[in-house]
Protein backbone atom coordinates (compact mmCIF):
# COMPACT_ATOMS: atom_id res chain seq x y z
CA UNK A 1 0.00 0.00 0.00
CA UNK A 2 1.54 3.36 -1.03
CA UNK A 3 1.32 6.81 0.84
CA UNK A 4 -1.28 9.28 -0.37
CA UNK A 5 -1.20 13.06 -0.52
CA UNK A 6 -4.56 12.77 0.32
CA UNK A 7 -5.91 9.97 1.22
CA UNK A 8 -9.41 10.23 2.05
CA UNK A 9 -10.01 11.27 -1.85
CA UNK A 10 -7.60 9.06 -3.40
CA UNK A 11 -9.15 5.94 -2.08
CA UNK A 12 -12.79 7.36 -1.77
CA UNK A 13 -15.08 4.85 -2.54
CA UNK A 14 -16.75 4.91 -6.32
CA UNK A 15 -19.90 5.95 -4.88
CA UNK A 16 -18.36 8.79 -3.12
CA UNK A 17 -16.26 9.49 -6.57
CA UNK A 18 -19.58 10.11 -8.12
CA UNK A 19 -21.47 11.41 -5.49
CA UNK A 20 -18.38 14.65 -5.60
CA UNK A 21 -18.55 14.43 -9.57
CA UNK A 22 -22.54 14.79 -9.34
CA UNK A 23 -22.57 17.89 -7.26
CA UNK A 24 -19.68 19.59 -8.92
CA UNK A 25 -20.97 19.06 -12.54
CA UNK A 26 -24.05 20.56 -11.86
CA UNK A 27 -22.81 23.85 -10.18
CA UNK A 28 -19.99 23.97 -12.72
CA UNK A 29 -21.91 23.56 -16.03
CA UNK A 30 -24.51 26.58 -14.07
CA UNK A 31 -21.20 28.83 -13.66
CA UNK A 32 -20.33 28.81 -17.02
CA UNK A 33 -23.35 29.05 -18.54
CA UNK A 34 -23.76 31.98 -16.68
CA UNK A 35 -20.48 33.29 -17.03
CA UNK A 36 -18.79 31.77 -20.59
CA UNK A 37 -20.74 33.31 -23.37
CA UNK A 38 -19.37 31.76 -25.98
CA UNK A 39 -19.90 28.25 -24.52
CA UNK A 40 -23.38 29.43 -23.46
CA UNK A 41 -23.91 29.84 -26.88
CA UNK A 42 -22.34 26.44 -27.65
CA UNK A 43 -25.31 25.61 -25.44
CA UNK A 44 -28.04 27.14 -26.63
CA UNK A 45 -27.67 25.90 -30.27
CA UNK A 46 -27.08 22.24 -29.05
CA UNK A 47 -30.77 23.14 -26.84
CA UNK A 48 -29.52 22.36 -23.83
CA UNK A 49 -30.10 24.46 -20.44
CA UNK A 50 -28.07 24.11 -17.06
CA UNK A 51 -30.96 22.45 -15.78
CA UNK A 52 -30.43 19.28 -18.23
CA UNK A 53 -27.56 18.38 -16.33
CA UNK A 54 -28.61 16.62 -12.68
CA UNK A 55 -25.54 14.09 -12.28
CA UNK A 56 -22.61 13.32 -14.08
CA UNK A 57 -23.99 11.12 -16.78
CA UNK A 58 -25.79 14.29 -18.09
CA UNK A 59 -22.16 15.27 -19.51
CA UNK A 60 -23.36 13.40 -22.26
CA UNK A 61 -25.88 16.28 -23.32
CA UNK A 62 -23.50 19.01 -23.56
CA UNK A 63 -21.11 20.38 -26.39
CA UNK A 64 -17.78 19.69 -27.34
CA UNK A 65 -14.95 22.00 -27.12
CA UNK A 66 -12.06 21.64 -29.47
CA UNK A 67 -8.54 23.67 -29.55
CA UNK A 68 -9.91 25.62 -32.60
CA UNK A 69 -12.83 26.98 -30.14
CA UNK A 70 -9.87 27.89 -27.90
CA UNK A 71 -7.66 29.72 -30.54
CA UNK A 72 -11.52 31.50 -31.70
CA UNK A 73 -11.65 32.50 -28.31
CA UNK A 74 -8.66 33.95 -27.90
CA UNK A 75 -7.61 35.32 -25.73
CA UNK A 76 -10.36 36.31 -23.14
CA UNK A 77 -13.41 34.46 -24.96
CA UNK A 78 -13.58 31.47 -22.38
CA UNK A 79 -12.60 33.56 -19.28
CA UNK A 80 -15.19 31.86 -16.09
CA UNK A 81 -14.37 34.81 -13.70
CA UNK A 82 -13.06 38.92 -13.61
CA UNK A 83 -9.73 39.05 -14.76
CA UNK A 84 -9.03 40.90 -11.74
CA UNK A 85 -10.14 37.45 -9.76
CA UNK A 86 -6.98 35.88 -12.16
CA UNK A 87 -3.79 35.71 -10.56
CA UNK A 88 -1.81 34.16 -13.50
CA UNK A 89 -1.83 33.03 -17.41
CA UNK A 90 0.38 29.84 -18.21
CA UNK A 91 0.31 28.90 -22.06
CA UNK A 92 0.80 25.62 -23.87
CA UNK A 93 3.77 25.20 -26.13
CA UNK A 94 2.24 25.68 -28.82
CA UNK A 95 3.90 22.19 -30.48
CA UNK A 96 0.68 21.78 -32.87
CA UNK A 97 0.15 25.87 -33.59
CA UNK A 98 -0.92 29.23 -32.07
CA UNK A 99 -0.86 29.34 -28.47
CA UNK A 100 -3.73 28.49 -25.73
CA UNK A 101 -3.39 30.66 -23.04
CA UNK A 102 -5.32 29.76 -19.78
CA UNK A 103 -6.12 31.78 -16.14
CA UNK A 104 -6.05 31.04 -12.82
CA UNK A 105 -7.01 31.72 -9.60
CA UNK A 106 -5.53 31.44 -6.74
CA UNK A 107 -8.14 28.55 -5.86
CA UNK A 108 -7.27 27.54 -9.39
CA UNK A 109 -3.66 27.44 -8.51
CA UNK A 110 -4.11 25.36 -5.33
CA UNK A 111 -5.61 22.69 -6.53
CA UNK A 112 -3.23 22.12 -9.49
CA UNK A 113 -0.63 21.82 -7.54
CA UNK A 114 -2.28 19.88 -5.07
CA UNK A 115 -2.66 17.60 -7.85
CA UNK A 116 1.24 17.72 -8.57
CA UNK A 117 1.72 17.28 -4.98
CA UNK A 118 -0.15 13.49 -5.25
CA UNK A 119 1.73 12.74 -7.83
CA UNK A 120 4.96 13.72 -5.61
CA UNK A 121 3.66 11.48 -3.22
CA UNK A 122 2.58 8.47 -5.09
CA UNK A 123 6.19 8.41 -6.68
CA UNK A 124 7.49 8.15 -2.89
CA UNK A 125 8.02 11.95 -2.09
CA UNK A 126 8.34 13.08 1.60
CA UNK A 127 9.28 16.30 3.19
CA UNK A 128 12.82 14.59 3.39
CA UNK A 129 12.93 14.74 -0.29
CA UNK A 130 15.16 16.85 -2.73
CA UNK A 131 13.27 17.73 -5.89
CA UNK A 132 15.29 18.74 -8.78
CA UNK A 133 12.49 20.39 -11.14
CA UNK A 134 14.05 20.75 -14.53
CA UNK A 135 11.15 21.35 -16.40
CA UNK A 136 11.25 24.54 -18.58
CA UNK A 137 9.29 27.28 -16.26
CA UNK A 138 7.61 30.61 -17.37
CA UNK A 139 4.60 29.98 -19.69
CA UNK A 140 5.07 26.32 -19.72
CA UNK A 141 3.09 24.70 -17.19
CA UNK A 142 5.76 21.82 -16.46
CA UNK A 143 8.24 23.76 -13.84
CA UNK A 144 5.31 25.94 -11.63
CA UNK A 145 3.07 22.54 -11.62
CA UNK A 146 5.73 20.51 -10.28
CA UNK A 147 7.05 23.38 -8.17
CA UNK A 148 4.31 23.95 -6.59
CA UNK A 149 3.79 20.41 -5.98
CA UNK A 150 7.06 19.80 -4.19
CA UNK A 151 6.06 22.84 -2.08
CA UNK A 152 3.18 21.31 -0.71
CA UNK A 153 4.80 17.75 -0.31
CA UNK A 154 7.74 20.36 1.67
CA UNK A 155 10.38 18.65 -0.28
CA UNK A 156 13.12 21.14 -0.21
CA UNK A 157 12.59 22.44 -3.96
CA UNK A 158 15.16 22.73 -6.38
CA UNK A 159 13.71 25.66 -9.14
CA UNK A 160 16.13 24.95 -11.70
CA UNK A 161 14.16 24.62 -15.19
CA UNK A 162 15.70 22.96 -18.19
CA UNK A 163 18.96 23.42 -20.03
CA UNK A 164 22.38 24.15 -18.43
CA UNK A 165 22.96 20.22 -18.13
CA UNK A 166 26.40 20.41 -16.27
CA UNK A 167 24.71 22.90 -13.66
CA UNK A 168 22.22 20.57 -13.60
CA UNK A 169 24.37 17.64 -12.43
CA UNK A 170 26.56 19.73 -10.32
CA UNK A 171 23.51 20.44 -8.23
CA UNK A 172 22.24 17.26 -8.29
CA UNK A 173 25.59 15.92 -6.58
CA UNK A 174 26.32 18.20 -4.35
CA UNK A 175 22.77 18.67 -3.15
CA UNK A 176 21.83 15.00 -3.24
CA UNK A 177 18.67 15.23 -5.33
CA UNK A 178 16.33 12.26 -4.85
CA UNK A 179 13.47 13.14 -7.41
CA UNK A 180 13.57 14.50 -10.50
CA UNK A 181 11.22 16.15 -12.77
CA UNK A 182 11.64 16.92 -16.37
CA UNK A 183 10.72 15.91 -19.81
CA UNK A 184 11.59 11.94 -20.48
CA UNK A 185 13.32 13.29 -23.29
CA UNK A 186 15.78 15.34 -20.84
CA UNK A 187 15.81 12.68 -17.88
CA UNK A 188 17.89 10.81 -21.28
CA UNK A 189 19.84 13.22 -22.04
CA UNK A 190 20.93 13.83 -18.43
CA UNK A 191 21.15 9.91 -18.14
CA UNK A 192 23.75 10.42 -21.00
CA UNK A 193 26.00 13.39 -19.79
CA UNK A 194 26.32 12.01 -16.43
CA UNK A 195 27.70 8.58 -18.06
CA UNK A 196 30.39 10.49 -20.11
CA UNK A 197 31.07 12.36 -17.37
CA UNK A 198 32.07 9.13 -15.86
CA UNK A 199 29.51 8.60 -13.18
CA UNK A 200 27.64 5.13 -12.31
CA UNK A 201 23.97 5.18 -11.48
CA UNK A 202 24.89 4.26 -8.11
CA UNK A 203 26.59 7.30 -7.62
CA UNK A 204 23.84 9.47 -7.45
CA UNK A 205 21.02 10.11 -4.76
CA UNK A 206 18.18 9.79 -6.86
CA UNK A 207 14.71 7.46 -5.97
CA UNK A 208 12.50 8.49 -8.23
CA UNK A 209 11.89 10.82 -11.27
CA UNK A 210 8.48 12.14 -12.58
CA UNK A 211 8.53 12.55 -16.22
CA UNK A 212 5.68 13.55 -18.62
CA UNK A 213 4.54 16.59 -21.10
CA UNK A 214 5.57 14.35 -24.70
CA UNK A 215 5.31 10.70 -24.98
CA UNK A 216 7.26 8.04 -23.97
CA UNK A 217 7.55 4.05 -24.63
CA UNK A 218 8.29 1.28 -22.02
CA UNK A 219 11.35 0.54 -24.12
CA UNK A 220 12.42 4.41 -23.07
CA UNK A 221 11.31 4.11 -18.99
CA UNK A 222 13.85 0.96 -18.64
CA UNK A 223 16.24 3.01 -20.51
CA UNK A 224 16.44 5.86 -17.87
CA UNK A 225 15.38 3.58 -15.05
CA UNK A 226 18.71 2.66 -16.07
CA UNK A 227 21.15 5.13 -16.52
CA UNK A 228 19.80 6.77 -13.43
CA UNK A 229 19.17 4.24 -10.90
CA UNK A 230 15.76 5.70 -10.50
CA UNK A 231 12.06 4.34 -10.73
CA UNK A 232 10.34 6.39 -13.52
CA UNK A 233 6.89 7.79 -13.16
CA UNK A 234 4.75 8.97 -15.83
CA UNK A 235 2.59 12.69 -15.17
CA UNK A 236 0.51 13.73 -17.58
CA UNK A 237 -1.60 16.91 -17.87
CA UNK A 238 -2.52 20.17 -20.33
CA UNK A 239 -2.77 23.44 -20.51
CA UNK A 240 -6.40 23.95 -20.98
CA UNK A 241 -7.26 21.65 -17.78
CA UNK A 242 -4.71 23.09 -15.64
CA UNK A 243 -1.18 21.48 -16.63
CA UNK A 244 0.89 18.53 -15.03
CA UNK A 245 -1.05 16.41 -12.95
CA UNK A 246 -4.04 16.00 -14.51
CA UNK A 247 -3.16 12.22 -14.12
CA UNK A 248 -0.28 10.65 -12.86
CA UNK A 249 1.47 7.25 -11.95
CA UNK A 250 1.36 4.95 -8.65
CA UNK A 251 4.19 2.19 -7.82
CA UNK A 252 2.08 -0.32 -10.08
CA UNK A 253 3.21 1.99 -13.20
CA UNK A 254 0.79 0.45 -15.38
CA UNK A 255 -1.20 3.58 -16.15
CA UNK A 256 -2.23 7.19 -14.60
CA UNK A 257 -4.64 7.68 -11.94
CA UNK A 258 -6.72 10.51 -13.21
CA UNK A 259 -7.79 13.23 -10.57
CA UNK A 260 -11.37 12.32 -10.91
CA UNK A 261 -12.37 14.85 -8.45
CA UNK A 262 -11.42 17.39 -10.30
CA UNK A 263 -11.46 16.24 -14.27
CA UNK A 264 -14.11 13.93 -15.81
CA UNK A 265 -12.77 11.85 -18.04
CA UNK A 266 -14.46 10.26 -21.33
CA UNK A 267 -13.19 8.63 -24.47
CA UNK A 268 -14.86 9.05 -27.97
CA UNK A 269 -14.63 7.67 -31.21
CA UNK A 270 -12.70 10.75 -32.72
CA UNK A 271 -14.74 11.00 -35.76
CA UNK A 272 -18.29 10.26 -34.86
CA UNK A 273 -18.06 11.86 -31.00
CA UNK A 274 -19.95 9.09 -29.80
CA UNK A 275 -18.72 7.79 -25.85
CA UNK A 276 -16.74 4.47 -25.90
CA UNK A 277 -16.73 1.96 -23.24
CA UNK A 278 -13.64 1.57 -20.66
CA UNK A 279 -11.25 -0.51 -22.28
CA UNK A 280 -11.52 0.94 -25.89
CA UNK A 281 -8.69 3.30 -27.58
CA UNK A 282 -10.17 6.83 -28.22
CA UNK A 283 -9.64 10.82 -27.88
CA UNK A 284 -9.64 11.67 -24.37
CA UNK A 285 -12.18 14.27 -23.34
CA UNK A 286 -11.91 16.52 -20.50
CA UNK A 287 -14.48 18.35 -18.13
CA UNK A 288 -12.53 20.44 -15.48
CA UNK A 289 -15.19 19.83 -12.81
CA UNK A 290 -14.09 22.48 -10.25
CA UNK A 291 -11.59 25.55 -12.16
CA UNK A 292 -12.47 29.19 -11.87
CA UNK A 293 -11.16 31.23 -14.50
CA UNK A 294 -10.77 28.93 -17.17
CA UNK A 295 -13.76 25.93 -17.08
CA UNK A 296 -13.76 24.26 -20.00
CA UNK A 297 -16.38 21.28 -20.54
CA UNK A 298 -16.22 18.36 -22.57
CA UNK A 299 -12.40 19.37 -23.99
CA UNK A 300 -11.13 17.11 -27.14
CA UNK A 301 -7.56 16.32 -26.16
CA UNK A 302 -6.70 15.01 -28.89
CA UNK A 303 -5.17 12.40 -27.29
CA UNK A 304 -5.41 8.89 -27.99
CA UNK A 305 -5.53 6.13 -25.24
CA UNK A 306 -7.70 3.79 -23.03
CA UNK A 307 -9.50 4.07 -19.69
CA UNK A 308 -9.74 1.18 -17.09
CA UNK A 309 -11.04 0.91 -13.72
CA UNK A 310 -9.73 -2.11 -12.50
CA UNK A 311 -8.92 -2.04 -8.91
CA UNK A 312 -5.43 -1.59 -8.44
CA UNK A 313 -2.74 -2.62 -5.92
CA UNK A 314 -1.57 1.20 -4.86
CA UNK A 315 -5.05 1.30 -2.82
CA UNK A 316 -5.83 4.41 -5.24
CA UNK A 317 -9.97 4.25 -6.78
CA UNK A 318 -9.39 6.84 -9.64
CA UNK A 319 -9.71 5.31 -13.11
CA UNK A 320 -6.63 4.81 -14.82
CA UNK A 321 -5.56 6.26 -18.57
CA UNK A 322 -2.89 4.38 -20.56
CA UNK A 323 0.24 6.03 -21.43
CA UNK A 324 -1.00 8.16 -24.49
CA UNK A 325 -0.02 6.74 -27.73
CA UNK A 326 0.59 10.38 -29.23
CA UNK A 327 -1.98 12.68 -30.17
CA UNK A 328 -4.30 12.26 -33.19
CA UNK A 329 -2.50 14.62 -35.38
CA UNK A 330 0.89 12.81 -34.03
CA UNK A 331 0.14 9.67 -36.41
CA UNK A 332 1.48 9.67 -39.35
CA UNK A 333 -0.36 8.40 -42.73
CA UNK A 334 2.46 7.45 -44.88
CA UNK A 335 1.98 5.57 -47.94
CA UNK A 336 -1.76 4.88 -46.36
CA UNK A 337 0.02 3.21 -43.38
CA UNK A 338 -0.93 4.70 -39.94
CA UNK A 339 2.67 5.32 -37.77
CA UNK A 340 3.13 6.26 -34.64
CA UNK A 341 6.82 8.09 -33.72
CA UNK A 342 6.99 5.43 -30.94
CA UNK A 343 6.46 2.43 -32.84
CA UNK A 344 9.50 4.15 -34.62
CA UNK A 345 10.82 4.39 -30.78
CA UNK A 346 10.41 0.95 -29.25
CA UNK A 347 12.08 -0.69 -32.34
CA UNK A 348 15.02 1.55 -32.09
CA UNK A 349 15.78 1.12 -27.93
CA UNK A 350 14.56 -2.95 -28.48
CA UNK A 351 17.13 -3.32 -31.12
CA UNK A 352 19.63 -1.91 -28.99
CA UNK A 353 19.70 1.85 -29.90
CA UNK A 354 19.29 5.03 -27.56
CA UNK A 355 16.51 7.25 -27.88
CA UNK A 356 18.60 10.05 -30.26
CA UNK A 357 16.56 9.91 -33.31
CA UNK A 358 14.80 12.43 -35.92
CA UNK A 359 11.97 11.09 -38.34
CA UNK A 360 11.51 12.67 -41.98
CA UNK A 361 8.73 12.42 -44.13
CA UNK A 362 8.00 13.30 -47.48
CA UNK A 363 6.83 13.45 -50.84
CA UNK A 364 8.61 12.19 -53.55
CA UNK A 365 7.08 11.50 -57.03
CA UNK A 366 3.89 11.76 -55.90
CA UNK A 367 5.34 8.63 -53.06
CA UNK A 368 5.46 9.21 -49.61
CA UNK A 369 8.98 8.61 -48.53
CA UNK A 370 10.25 8.04 -44.59
CA UNK A 371 13.77 8.44 -43.62
CA UNK A 372 15.27 7.87 -39.73
CA UNK A 373 18.50 8.87 -38.60
CA UNK A 374 19.35 7.23 -35.72
CA UNK A 375 22.38 8.00 -34.12
CA UNK A 376 24.62 5.47 -33.22
CA UNK A 377 26.71 4.84 -29.49
CA UNK A 378 29.74 5.80 -29.32
CA UNK A 379 30.21 1.88 -29.16
CA UNK A 380 28.46 1.20 -32.16
CA UNK A 381 30.69 3.40 -34.54
CA UNK A 382 32.75 2.20 -36.85
CA UNK A 383 34.57 3.26 -39.71
CA UNK A 384 33.44 0.04 -41.90
CA UNK A 385 30.54 1.28 -44.36
CA UNK A 386 30.04 -2.26 -44.97
CA UNK A 387 29.37 -2.40 -41.34
CA UNK A 388 27.21 0.19 -40.99
CA UNK A 389 25.25 -1.19 -43.94
CA UNK A 390 24.52 -4.34 -42.54
CA UNK A 391 23.12 -2.66 -39.39
CA UNK A 392 21.23 0.04 -41.39
CA UNK A 393 19.93 -2.98 -43.49
CA UNK A 394 19.02 -5.27 -39.57
CA UNK A 395 17.34 -1.92 -38.26
CA UNK A 396 14.92 -1.37 -41.85
CA UNK A 397 13.85 -5.30 -41.39
CA UNK A 398 12.57 -4.47 -38.06
CA UNK A 399 10.89 -1.45 -38.64
CA UNK A 400 9.39 -3.29 -41.47
CA UNK A 401 8.21 -6.05 -39.34
CA UNK A 402 6.68 -3.69 -37.14
CA UNK A 403 5.28 -0.64 -39.28
CA UNK A 404 4.72 -2.70 -41.47
CA UNK A 405 6.16 -0.27 -44.54
CA UNK A 406 9.81 -0.33 -44.76
CA UNK A 407 11.74 3.38 -43.92
CA UNK A 408 15.17 4.33 -45.01
CA UNK A 409 17.23 4.00 -42.32
CA UNK A 410 20.46 6.25 -41.54
CA UNK A 411 22.77 5.61 -38.85
CA UNK A 412 24.61 9.25 -38.30
CA UNK A 413 27.50 9.62 -35.59
CA UNK A 414 27.29 9.74 -32.18
CA UNK A 415 26.03 13.40 -30.60
CA UNK A 416 24.45 14.42 -34.29
CA UNK A 417 21.30 14.82 -33.41
CA UNK A 418 20.44 18.14 -31.03
CA UNK A 419 19.51 16.91 -27.64
CA UNK A 420 15.78 18.41 -26.17
CA UNK A 421 15.64 20.00 -22.87
CA UNK A 422 12.23 20.43 -23.07
CA UNK A 423 9.68 18.55 -25.77
CA UNK A 424 11.59 16.87 -27.90
CA UNK A 425 11.21 17.03 -31.36
CA UNK A 426 11.27 13.79 -33.20
CA UNK A 427 9.38 14.31 -36.75
CA UNK A 428 9.90 16.81 -39.76
CA UNK A 429 6.96 16.32 -42.17
CA UNK A 430 8.08 18.24 -45.45
CA UNK A 431 4.79 17.24 -46.66
CA UNK A 432 3.06 19.66 -44.77
CA UNK A 433 4.79 22.47 -46.61
CA UNK A 434 3.50 21.29 -50.08
CA UNK A 435 -0.36 20.87 -49.05
P1 LIG B 1 1.12 21.75 -26.45
O1 LIG B 1 -0.22 21.18 -26.82
O2 LIG B 1 1.43 23.01 -27.17
O3 LIG B 1 2.26 20.77 -26.43
P2 LIG B 1 1.02 21.55 -23.54
O4 LIG B 1 2.35 21.93 -23.03
O5 LIG B 1 -0.15 21.97 -22.74
O6 LIG B 1 0.88 22.19 -24.94
O7 LIG B 1 1.03 19.98 -23.75
C1 LIG B 1 -0.04 19.10 -23.49
C2 LIG B 1 0.11 17.87 -24.34
O8 LIG B 1 1.35 17.21 -24.08
C3 LIG B 1 -0.94 16.83 -24.07
O9 LIG B 1 -2.14 17.07 -24.74
C4 LIG B 1 -0.26 15.57 -24.59
O10 LIG B 1 -0.37 15.45 -26.00
C5 LIG B 1 1.19 15.79 -24.25
N1 LIG B 1 1.54 15.09 -22.99
C6 LIG B 1 1.58 15.61 -21.75
N2 LIG B 1 1.96 14.67 -20.84
C7 LIG B 1 2.13 13.52 -21.53
C8 LIG B 1 2.51 12.18 -21.17
N3 LIG B 1 2.79 11.84 -19.93
N4 LIG B 1 2.55 11.26 -22.17
C9 LIG B 1 2.25 11.59 -23.44
N5 LIG B 1 1.91 12.81 -23.83
C10 LIG B 1 1.85 13.78 -22.90
ZN1 LIG C 1 -2.43 2.71 -8.45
Amino acid sequence: MGNYFQPEIETASREKIIEIQNEKIVKQVKHVYENVAYYRNLMDEKGVKPEDIKTIDDIKKLPFLSKADLRDAYPYGLLGTDLKDCVRIQSTSGTTGRRVVAFYTQKDIDLWEECCARAIVAAGGTNEDVCQVCYGYGLFTGGPGLNGGSHKVGCLTLPMSSGNTDRQIQFMMDLGSTIICCTPSYAAFIGESLKEKGYKPSDNKLKAGIFGAEPWTEEMRKQIEESLGIKAYDIYGLTETSGPGVSFECEEQTGMHINEDHFYAEIIDPETGEVLPDGEVGELVFTSLDKEAFPLLRYRTRDLCVLTRKPCSCGRTHVKMSKPKGRSDDMLIIRGVNVFPSQIETVLLNEGYAPNYLIKVGRENNTDTLDVDVELLPEQFSDKVSDIQAKEKALEGAMRTMLGIGPKIHLVPPKSIARSEGKAVRVIDTRKLHD
